[in-house]
């Protein structure tokens, strides 16, 4: 074994392997893999071994594409076959909604260039034979599916890898790992010590293991999974003569059962409902190629419909029965990416479907440590998505949500309850008795609409407009005619104090700093011009600034935060979190509330328009931001914890006699739309570009040099290649939700962000990116939006629908 090395990669599953190839390919030739026991002998050994593109979210189904494509590059440069077969796979619909589902899918297939086509059930049928035709309404044919051969899979990544350079160690387990001063690693092993620059996880069933070396309780847990073989059956032999080729794979998802074909028998595997947990507190270190006990009775509910549906199935004998665990992550996605406040520690696990992943996730992490940016957005499985809050408890309940869901609907209004509520303010109670209907923000009860008196406090769920409807209206309404009230405790707060602090933020923002008492709001980018935050910046007091960003990316912000702090001390910062929660007041009366609360000036000359105070709001000592989220005349006013009961208390009594009304999280995105505000994660994302955002008026070119200006210089010469829009939809009952694609000429030329009804202007609204060429086409229905299958006119609007001069805000 070498005594020093650029990178340690632990764990010889297919990630590690893919991860190591990854990192030659990238150029670093001085890279190691530490095994336990020998390659595969984690959960990838006993993998069913399919692969396939479809993942909710657009960016992971994309790095999914690439794993696929990359199966022939690595059998061609290791000599090593992959097992490969392109079978493609059939997404069997048994209601109309998950059509609906499917519709979508193959609608955001289209702009990602993946292959994918809507099927009747009787062509479905045709394609596997053994479908029971009635119990379907559809299909989605995904060209990319297929299966193949994992351990020579993993076998051909660490060939491609050995070629590149690297080295492997096997049957050496990694015990401890001691951080240096310098930031690198001594990783201490069974057979010796190496020092390494960089150290990798990719201890799949043991991730949670080698994270703890470190001081991190890492979200994932591993759960049972079984398939199983069936013997030859003559209906899969007849198909193969007749046809010449084998059957397709098929997600039955009312059966919560996956197929395909293996030799001249089926493998048909569940994600069943009693899905078990294994290991939930420590994996055993001894633990090898062993399998688990099958339960047959814990997935007898989906064999019976499996049966019905597959009727062959049902006449097929049993030749074996695999029980094998493997790790999840809370939402299923894996955990990828640097851990914020570790310096050249990496993660790439919680990895559940290796051989759709693995590829892009070796990619996306070989970049990010050679490159210092994974090239483009993880943000789905960046491992900074989860916060403090996502403990060992939440973290079994959420997997055991997500394992038993994983062929359910999730409605874009559903809500999940598994781990709820897991963070609330003081509000909350008072929040639920006034009718508030919750979602969850980062770990943190939200309302998200209130149900008057008399209607029940209950999203239905559907891809619908559905029964928040009325009374989303009804608060958005209550807001621009008068005033309103919401909680914002959810938005991520942040304290940079110290003489550094200035030139610190100067450094990492587009944007000039405001002066004491004032507000700016400041994109951040990456050095490739590329967004990666948006901000609210106060000038507090000479060397005290305040900031609000997004919620969600509060992890990743501080990584980067404290990745870029100076050594010398000169700047401290600190997440607030729940130390610092918050109430807005939005509407033309909401100076009247205000007024009525304080005997300071706010008027608007006294207290103008992005000014930031320090007052007492009805005895309660606040910082007050004259901004909001709505476009409207509003205030954010920000207190400890201790004060937000009694804040509240003091708005609605003044507020009553001018009609207040509380508003939710939905009632506030609805209002931002009709302000074509954008909001963080989607219409700005790491993959855009500060101009292509339409952020121009943030970015100050001319202030002191700061990360990623000449690529912001550059791309507003010309060279980026998007524009974001806003349009109107001629939507009839169901709004855009995101990732729709956008039509142009009868081509699929851009994609969908976030949308939805703009109650106040009465209009459908879409908010997209489009090839910068195509955004002066305002003419009326120029565009279409595809919506649940349909085409829908859109139109370009330059402006707001609301208060396009902005003088709501400023008056
Ligand atoms: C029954 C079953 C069916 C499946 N079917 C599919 C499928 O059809 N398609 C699909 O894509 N996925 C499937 N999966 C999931 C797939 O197996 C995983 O996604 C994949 O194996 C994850 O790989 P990994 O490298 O992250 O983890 P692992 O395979 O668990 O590898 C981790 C490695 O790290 C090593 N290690 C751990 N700790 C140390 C240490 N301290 N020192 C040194 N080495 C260490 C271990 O020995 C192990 O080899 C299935 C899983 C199961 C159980």
């Amino acid at each position: 074994m070498k005594s020093h090395t650029q990178v340690a990669v632990i764990g010889g599953g297919v990630v590690g392997c893919s991860v190591l190839y990854h990192l030659t390919k990238a150029g670093w030739k001085d890279v190691v893999l530490i095994e336990r026991d020998q390659l595969t002998s984690g959960s990838t050994w006993h993998a069913a071994g399919g692969f396939h593109t479809l993942n909710g979210d657009p960016n992971v189904a994309k790095l999914q594409g690439y794993t696929i494509g990359l199966y022939d590059e690595l059998e061609k440069i290791s000599g090593q076959s992959c097992g490969l077969h392109r079978s493609g796979g059939l997404l069997l619909a048994d209601t109309p909604e998950r059509m609906e589902w499917l519709k979508m899918a193959h609608a955001r297939a289209r702009y990602l260039g993946l292959e994918t086509e809507l099927l009747s059930a009787k062509e479905a049928k045709k394609l596997l034979p053994l479908i029971e035709e009635k119990y379907f309404v559809g299909a989605m044919l995904d060209a990319a599916d297929g299966n193949l051969d994992p351990a020579g899979t993993t076998h051909a990544y660490a060939k491609s890898a050995r070629i590149g350079g690297a080295e492997i160690y096997l049957q050496t387990r990694v015990k401890e790992l001691k951080p240096r001063p310098d930031g690198s690693w001594d990783v201490i092993t069974e057979k010796g010590n190496i020092h390494a620059e960089h150290v990798v996880n990719c201890g799949g069933l043991w991730a949670r293991e080698i994270g703890r070396m470190v001081g991190l309780e890492l979200p994932v847990l591993a759960m049972e999974h079984m398939y199983l073989v069936t013997d030859e059956m003559p209906e899969v032999v007849e198909f193969n003569k007749t046809h010449g080729h084998e059957l397709p794979h098929a997600i039955d998802f009312k059966a919560e059962i996956y197929m395909r074909q293996e030799r001249s028998g089926m493998v048909l595997g569940t994600y069943e409902k009693a899905c078990v947990p294994w290991q939930p507190r420590q994996t055993p270190w001894d633990f090898g190629t062993e399998l688990l006990t099958p339960d047959l009775d814990r997935i007898a509910p989906s064999l019976e419909l499996g049966h019905k549906h597959f009727p062959a199935m049902a006449r097929a004998g049993i030749k074996r029965i695999i029980n094998g665990p493997f790790t999840f992550s809370p939402d299923g996605n894996p955990l990828v990416g640097p851990v914020q406040g570790l310096r050249n520690f990496w993660c790439a696990c919680a990895v559940m479907a290796g051989f759709s992943q693995g590829g892009g996730v070796g990619l996306a992490l070989s970049q990010w440590m050679v490159n210092g940016d994974p090239g483009f957005d993880v943000w789905a499985m960046d491992i900074a998505r989860f916060g403090e809050w996502a403990t060992r408890s939440y973290t079994n309940e959420k997997v055991r949500e997500n394992y038993s869901r994983r062929f359910s609907i999730r409605f874009p209004n559903e809500e999940l309850p598994a781990a709820r509520p897991q963070q609330t303010t003081a509000l909350y109670d008072v929040m639920l008795s006034q009718g508030a209907v919750m979602g969850d923000s980062w770990g943190l009860e939200t309302p998200l609409w209130f149900a008057p008196k008399g209607v029940e406090p209950k999203d239905i769920v559907s891809f619908h407009r559905s029964n928040d409807f009325p009374h989303v209206k009804a608060e958005c309404l209550g807001v621009r005619n008068g005033v309103g009230v919401t909680e914002i405790a959810n938005f991520a707060k942040y304290e940079f104090t110290g003489p550094g602090a200035e030139a610190y933020l100067s450094r990492l923002m587009t944007n000039k700093m405001p002066r004491i008492g004032r507000l700016i709001l400041t994109p951040m980018l990456n050095p490739g011009g590329k967004l990666i935050g948006d901000f609210t910046i106060a000038k507090a007091a000479e060397e005290r600034f305040l900031m609000w960003g997004s919620s969600q990316a509060q992890k990743y912000h501080m990584r980067w935060f404290e990745a870029h702090l100076p050594g010398d001390g000169s700047v401290a910062i600190k997440r607030y979190d729940m130390g610092l929660v918050g109430l807005s007041i939005a509407g033309p009366k909401s100076r009247e509330v205000l007024q009525r609360l304080t005997d300071e000036d706010v008027s608007k000359s006294a207290f103008k328009f992005m000014d930031h105070r320090a007052m007492d709001i009805g005895n309660v000592p606040a910082m007050i931001n004259r901004v909001t989220y709505t476009g409207d005349l509003g205030y954010e006013i920000w207190v400890a914890p201790e004060y937000q009961r009694r804040l509240y208390q003091a708005i609605m009594e003044a507020g009553r006699d001018l009609g207040i009304v509380n508003f939710g999280m939905r009632a506030l995105l609805s209002l931002r739309l009709e302000k074509n505000f954008p909001t963080w994660f989607r219409e700005l994302r790491p993959i855009y570009g500060a101009f292509e955002g339409g952020l121009d008026r943030f970015i100050d070119l001319t202030k002191n040099d700061f990360i990623g200006r000449d690529a912001a210089m550059k791309e507003k010469q010309g060279a980026g290649k998007l524009r974001r829009v806003s349009m109107t939809v001629d939507a009839t009952d169901a709004d855009v939700l995101g990732d729709e694609p956008i039509w142009h000429g009868g081509k699929v030329i851009g994609w969908v962000t976030s949308g939805g009804y703009a109650h106040y202007v009465d209009k459908s609204l879409a908010q997209g990116y489009v090839p910068k060429e195509f955004a002066g086409d305002t003419k009326k229905g120029a565009f279409e939006v595809e919506i649940l299958g349909e085409r829908r006119p859109a139109t370009i609007i330059t402006e707001p629908l609301f208060d396009p001069e902005g003088t709501r805000m400023r008056m």
